[in-house]
């Protein structure tokens, strides 16, 4: 018998479970924690709201939470509640599979002024993470300013526009819809540090802006480099650059109609937040050029308003005691997801952040080749008894997969009509709808 630790219940941590229950069937248990006592990680607290279909990944996640020989273990933070240490007694492998949590900083002065907000906490605060629903962000401006020209910015910029009527269907939670209902925004400016050729941004998204009741796309001829030049990208950078030309063909006269403008500023880079009364006022621009696809400085600058920032420059893992991290990458140190012997790393928390929901299932299936290289038939360990006596001995209050299934049934009850669910917004709300 094998006995696997998977830290983690996003979609790196249900693929890793899918693999080591497709490889060893009855001859391996599996035990995936997360701190939450909701499973799924981002295509919960992530993947935007009025992005459902996307969000029916988790069907497929549920289905290996259902079978007999892996179990979910919410509400138990490993590194606070159990150390690495405790797990690698119990089991032959742990696996990191705790993404990247963290917003990146851009080390720039005044980006501790107020309504300067990281994308993982302004899009936790929309999607319910009991870690950020208090935010509050001040909406009442007219300004924002969204760092970053990757999809996550068009989903802020998008969430941002969007109407009351836009998110029928959608589980964007209450608190935020209320915000956004009262919102004042004219203007939402996407700042990017190099040209149209350089987005990350795919193009179904970026196609969404072009569909929205009160918004509408603006994006200067001047920036775009010649059409012949787009030839030499590849086929889904092509067409997003495509739909920037068909942004730039947008009249003036729609601009006018529409409350708000979401503009594209290519060639600008963030050189600080300025502020006043500790609040953001304005972001400082530096002009840049591109040289051997890097963004160079230029000397000029200029300001734009910003009553609210949002940067989306991406995330860094969250280390844990006993366990190597490479600060400069922010995640943990790794070869190929090996850690130190019985450590291993999975996603997010091995790669950092980059690729869609499907990368991390080969990402989840190698490392439980590596698993079975190094741990054989298994060492005798205790596995989920042991695990289980210890949580006893600890007082830890654990959530388990029908648990969930009663949070679920209670948020879906809660629903406003045409909605799936109302997500409970704290941890003592998810507990006590478990019964
Ligand atoms: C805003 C946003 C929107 C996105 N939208 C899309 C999209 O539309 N389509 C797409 O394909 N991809 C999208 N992605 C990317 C996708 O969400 C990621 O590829 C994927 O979630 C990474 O999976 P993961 O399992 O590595 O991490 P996560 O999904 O972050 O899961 C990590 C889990 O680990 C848990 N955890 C962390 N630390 C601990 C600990 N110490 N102890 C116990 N548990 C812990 C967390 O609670 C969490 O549940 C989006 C990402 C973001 C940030």
């Amino acid at each position: 018998m094998r006995h696997i630790a998977i830290v983690g219940s996003g979609p790196a941590g249900y693929y890793t479970a899918e693999a080591a229950a497709k490889l060893w069937g009855d001859d391996v248990r599996v035990d995936v924690f997360d701190t939450l006592p909701v499973p799924y990680g981002l295509i919960r607290t992530g993947v935007a709201p009025d992005h459902q279909s996307i969000k029916k990944v988790s069907m497929r996640y549920e289905k290996t939470a259902l079978t007999d020989n892996v179990r979910f273990v919410g509400n138990v933070e490993v590194g606070k509640d159990v150390s690495v240490g405790d797990l690698q007694e119990l089991y032959d492998a742990v696996i990191f599979a705790t993404g990247a949590p963290h917003d990146r900083q851009l080390g720039l002065e005044g980006e501790d002024l107020g309504n300067v907000i990281g994308s993982a906490a302004f899009v936790g605060w929309y999607n319910g993470h009991p870690q950020f629903a208090s935010l509050a962000p001040d909406l009442s401006g007219r300004h924002a300013v969204v760092v970053g020209m990757g999809n996550v910015a068009l989903d802020v910029a998008r969430i941002l526009s969007k109407t009351e009527a836009e998110f029928a269907g959608s589980d964007i939670v209450s608190h935020a819809l209320d915000a956004l209902k009262g919102s004042n925004l004219e203007t939402i400016t996407i700042l990017g540090r190099r040209g149209p050729h350089q987005i990350m941004m795919t193009p179904k998204e970026l196609g969404e802006l072009m569909h929205l009741e009160r918004a509408s796309p603006q994006v200067e001829k001047d920036d775009l480099p010649p059409e012949g030049d787009d030839a030499i990208l590849e086929p889904g950078l092509r067409k997003s650059v495509t739909l920037l030309r068909d942004f730039a063909a947008i009249p003036e006269s729609i601009h006018g109609e529409t409350p708000i403008t979401i503009g594209f500023d290519f060639f600008a880079n963030p050189n600080a937040f300025l502020g006043d009364d500790g609040k953001v006022k304005a972001v400082e621009v530096e002009r840049t050029t591109i040289e051997k696809g890097r963004a160079v400085g230029t000397g000029e600058t200029y300001q734009i308003p910003a009553d609210i920032v949002i940067t989306c420059i991406g995330y860094r893992s969250s280390p844990i005691e006993g366990v190597p991290f490479d600060e400069r990458a922010g995640r943990f140190a790794n070869d190929e997801g090996r850690i130190l012997p019985g450590l291993y790393c999975v996603g997010w928390a091995k790669r950092g952040p980059t690729g869609t929901i499907g990368t991390n299932r080969p990402d989840g299936y190698a490392v439980i080749d590596l698993v079975a290289e190094d741990i054989g038939n298994g060492s005798r360990k205790r596995g989920r008894d042991g695990f289980d006596e210890l949580a006893e001995q600890r007082g830890l209050d654990i959530v388990t997969f029908r648990d969930w299934q009663k949070i679920e049934e209670a948020e879906a009850a809660a629903a406003r009509d045409g909605s799936p669910r109302e997500k409970f917004v704290d941890i003592e709300s998810m507990i006590a709808a478990r019964g």
